[in-house]
């Protein structure tokens, strides 16, 4: 990918790196577009790994589904206006399936059952559900649905990963977990380690073998061996599979806070594959502000002044919500700061939390966003599409609370194919 300083022409400009920037450009690419990749923040290494679908509806009842396809089912018939409502599910199953199928081919693997949630280990110890799993962590799922004995590693020095918490929180499931403590080959000593210093170790043969002496000590009486999502960031697979190898037991990786392995190794297959198809170019710039041109275009601009923007037929708004900048909260109210757009949101601030900070059912803050019609197309303030090849996919869009309703992901991937499709359609 290269970047661009003189004006470009393309099909499609996607404007947000997050998981629905970076799904619409998936999804554009693959169906033979060329398309302007605007992004500044690598927000995948803030996720997980583990690809949420849907698994709660509704909040208030605290209600945690097991089929995500019948969470969909009730949450449209309970809110037709959520962005899950405007989609048909072979849609949201064919927007899974060529992601899945992307990461795959680009030596990920995630596995998951179609029709099933499935529970994942948090780094504080809880369970929690999620749709799809990097094939690294499943071992991790099906060692605690049959409660096989694990040995659970603690890295000395590596931030927001308490093996203690999460064996305690184990132990009253029932689980026969302990915990023991590893001082991590060729980083003894150091403290506020990432994920990313250990997979760098990790790097050398020399410290793979000093690990496996440092573990094998301790296997006695377990059958599996969980530690944190560490394994490195290019060769997870080789790792993993060499490290079982030479303990002669199962690992399987556990998410860590952000920044994280998992997220990081999400993007870096991403991007190759994008590379691989020559027709996506990166901007790794901030899109300013954005231009009508002609009878179908647009023409964004970047703060950098020397860098002209593309130039494309159609734009994909998905720059997420506050942290992004997708959206904007100013003192009285919610703003779209590229365009202007209409932002579905209470009518003053004063509605924007409720009383209680901890209200199960989210806060109406967090259900602002655009309104849209059926193809993702934002609307103007007559409630008519605002442009023609306009669309927004993600956390931009109104009437949903992905991080209560667990459907991060799902809602980004599904979004995004939507959006896509509808582009396409248009300019037949
Ligand atoms: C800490 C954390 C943990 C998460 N964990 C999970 C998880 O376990 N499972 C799961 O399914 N989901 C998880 N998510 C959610 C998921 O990864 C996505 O954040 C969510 O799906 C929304 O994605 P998005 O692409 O709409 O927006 P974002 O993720 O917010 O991405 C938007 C991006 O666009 C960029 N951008 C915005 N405006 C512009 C502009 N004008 N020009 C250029 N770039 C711009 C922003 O800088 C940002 O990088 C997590 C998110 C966070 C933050």
């Amino acid at each position: 990918m290269i970047q661009g300083d003189r004006v470009q022409e393309f099909d499609l400009t996607v404007i947000g790196d997050g998981m629905a920037g970076t799904a619409a450009v998936l999804f554009a690419l693959n169906r033979g577009l060329s398309v302007a990749w605007a992004g500044t923040g690598n927000p995948l290494s803030l996720a997980s790994g583990c690809l949420d679908f849907l698994a709660c509806h509704p909040l208030s009842a605290r209600k945690t589904w097991t089929d995500p396809w019948a969470a969909v089912e009730a949450l449209t018939r309970d809110l037709p206006a959520h962005p899950y409502a405007r989609l048909r599910r072979e849609e949201i199953e064919a927007a899974w399936d060529e992601t899945l199928k992307c990461l795959n081919q680009g030596g990920l693997p995630y596995f998951r059952r179609p029709e099933k949630n499935i529970e994942v280990l948090t780094p504080m110890g809880n369970l929690r559900p999620t749709y799809a799993l990097p094939e690294t962590m499943r071992k991790g799922m099906e060692a605690l649905e049959k409660g096989r004995p694990c040995l659970i590693l603690k890295i000395e020095g590596l931030k927001g990963f308490s093996s203690q918490w999460l064996v305690e929180g184990l132990k009253e499931r029932g689980w026969a977990v302990r915990a023991e403590r590893v001082d991590f080959p060729g980083l003894e000593g150091r403290r506020d380690l990432l994920p990313e210093h250990l997979a760098q170790a990790l790097i050398t043969t020399q410290n793979r073998t000093r690990l496996v002496e440092r573990i094998q000590p301790l296997i006695k009486g377990v059958e599996m061996v969980g530690l944190p999502a560490v394994l490195d960031l290019y060769r997870h697979k080789e790792t993993v599979a060499e490290l079982e190898d030479r303990l002669g037991l199962p690992l399987f990786e556990i998410p860590t806070l952000p920044p994280s392995l998992p997220g990081l190794r999400l993007r870096q297959v991403f991007e190759r594959h994008f590379k691989k198809t020559g027709a996506c170019t990166l901007f790794p710039y901030r899109v300013i502000g954005m231009e009508k041109k002609g009878a179908v275009g647009f023409q964004v601009h970047f703060k950098e002044d020397a860098v002209k923007g593309p130039r494309s037929r159609g734009v994909v708004l998905a720059g997420g919500r506050f942290f992004g900048g997708g959206l904007m909260a100013e003192r009285k109210a919610i703003r779209e700061p590229l365009l202007g757009l209409p932002v579905h949101q209470p009518l003053t601030r004063e509605g924007w939390h409720q009383r209680d900070y901890f209200d199960r059912t989210g806060h109406p803050v967090n259900r602002a966003g655009l309104l849209t019609d059926d193809h993702f197309r934002p609307l103007d303030a007559q409630g008519n599409p605002a442009f023609e090849t306009l669309f927004a996919a993600g956390s931009i869009l109104a009437h949903q609370d992905w991080k209560r309703e667990k459907s991060g992901s799902g809602l980004a991937l599904a979004t995004a194919y939507k959006a896509v499709q509808s582009f396409i359609e248009r300019i037949k």
